[in-house]
């Protein structure tokens, strides 16, 4: 680990805000920008300067800041090169399996289309984080209103091969209804069952659900285990294509 602080504050409704600050590089990331208002905040909470926008996908509930926040602090925005045209104030295109230097920072831009084309997700290893955004959810994963269920699950196994220990960030906290969804089709899961006990008791208390490690994700998100013997048994599904075991979940989460 290096010098890399995170801080992660809810915006709009269900939206998380997330700075992360390298102080060896002295620059300060906010990933994606929903509102103006609590990322400033956050920023003079902890006396830190808005140096970067890390977007990952073109939405307005990730984008609705930039161009204030870019007025406001000159921060350069950092997005995918296939949504180039739909990025307010997009100053640096970037593509999946490229990495780039923030300040000390290596940040890792992976691929992750589905929900956009053009999504990525961005990893820091120094920082043991990953942000997913709209990609991956805590037990569940974004809706596919650019992507099939194939170009999903690619994106999703990119995901899942970092490691279990990658804490992993999220761009909405939707746990609780996505618990409830995944008991729904793993009712045997003795870690899902502990993980929605944490859920529950976290929303109780009014607390984030999130980062969550990437480990515990791997063993009780439904979405990540499309191709695992025990999920498509548990789903009634067992030896079937990954692909349609993936898009059969997610089609049954849209309804439900
Ligand atoms: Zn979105
Ligand atoms: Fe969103």
């Amino acid at each position: 680990m290096s010098a890399a602080s995170i801080r992660q504050f809810t915006c709009r409704s269900d939206n998380f805000g997330v700075l992360l600050h390298d102080a060896e590089g002295g620059v300060t990331l906010s990933i994606d920008a929903p509102e103006e208002g609590p990322i400033v905040a956050a920023l003079e909470r902890e006396g830190w300067r808005l140096t970067h926008i890390l977007t990952t996908h073109h939405h307005n509930d990730h984008v609705a800041a930039n161009e204030a926040l870019k007025a406001r602090f000159g921060a350069e925005i950092v997005g995918p090169a296939g949504e180039r045209a739909k990025i307010p104030g997009l100053d640096r295109a970037v593509r999946g399996g490229e990495t780039i230097r923030i300040g000390s920072l290596d940040v890792h831009v992976i691929d992750t289309p589905g929900h956009t084309a053009g999504e990525v997700s961005y990893h820091v290893p120094a920082a043991g984080a990953l942000f997913a955004a709209d990609t991956l959810f805590s037990l569940g994963c974004g809706r596919l209103f650019e992507g099939d269920a194939a170009t999903m699950w690619a994106s999703l196994r990119r995901l899942r091969a970092l490691p279990d220990e990658t804490m992993l960030y999220c761009g909405h906290e939707y746990t609780a209804t996505n618990a409830r969804f995944a008991v729904d089709v793993d009712p045997g899961n003795l870690l899902l069952q502990e993980r929605v006990k944490e859920v529950e008791a976290l929303r109780v208390r009014g607390e984030a659900t999130l980062p969550v490690p990437l480990g515990r994700e791997k063993r009780t998100n439904p979405f990540l285990r499309a191709d695992d013997p025990d999920l498509q048994a548990a789903f009634g599904m067992a030896g079937e294509d990954p692909v349609s075991v993936f898009a059969a979940l997610r089609e049954k989460r849209n309804g439900y």
